[in-house]
C-alpha cells in the first residue's frame, strides 16, 4: 500500500504576479523560500529555467528582473511540455510590467483618437487615428520599429496576463 504524501509545500500561498514594480520585488524576496520546494527541469538558452514542485507538480519559470537589478524571480506558469517550454519560454511578468509601464506614460502624454478615415497599411481596416495616415495598432508598431515604444517582450503569454 503506497502512503499518501503529505502535501508540504506552499505553492497554493502564492498567487499570479499583478504587474506592478512592488509585487515584482515582494515576489524576487520570496523566490528563495519558493524554490526550496521546487526541482529543476530545464533551462533554455536565454536564461530561464523551468522547475516543478515536488509535491504538487506545479510548474514555475523563473527569470531575471532586469529592471530590478537582474534579480531572479519565480512565477507559476501552465502546464507545458518541457520541449515546447525549451522553444518559447513564458514571457516574464517582469518584462510586462515595465512594457506596461513604457506604454502607460506614452498613452498618458498622447491621446489616440479613431478619426472617418480609413488606416493607409494594406488589407487593415481599422480606423486611422486622428492626425495620422495609420490606425493605432499600425500607429504603435512603426513607434515600435524606430524605438520609441518598447516592443513586445519576448516569450509566449499566458492567462492570466495580456497586453
Ligand atoms: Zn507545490
Ligand atoms: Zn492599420
Amino acid at each position: 500500500m503506497t502512503k499518501q504524501l503529505h502535501k508540504t509545500c506552499t505553492c497554493e500561498n502564492y498567487s499570479d504576479l499583478e504587474l506592478s514594480r512592488d509585487v515584482i520585488s515582494k515576489r524576487i524576496k520570496e523566490s528563495k523560500k519558493i524554490k526550496k520546494h521546487l526541482e529543476i527541469k530545464s533551462k533554455s538558452n536565454k536564461g530561464h529555467h523551468l522547475y516543478q514542485c515536488k509535491f504538487c507538480n506545479q510548474l514555475w519559470q523563473l527569470s531575471s528582473a532586469w529592471n530590478w537589478g537582474e534579480k531572479d524571480y519565480l512565477f507559476k506558469i501552465p502546464k507545458t511540455e518541457i520541449k515546447e517550454w525549451n522553444k518559447n519560454p513564458f514571457v516574464s511578468p517582469a518584462d510586462m510590467t515595465m512594457f506596461a509601464a513604457s506604454m502607460n506614460l506614452y498613452f498618458e502624454r498622447h491621446k489616440l483618437v479613431a478619426s472617418e478615415n480609413f488606416c493607409r497599411r494594406d488589407n487593415c481596416e481599422r480606423k486611422a487615428i486622428l492626425k495620422d495616415v495609420l490606425c493605432k495598432n499600425h500607429f504603435i508598431e512603426s513607434l515600435q520599429n524606430i524605438g520609441t515604444l518598447p516592443k513586445y517582450p519576448e516569450g509566449k503569454i499566458f492567462d492570466p496576463y495580456t497586453f
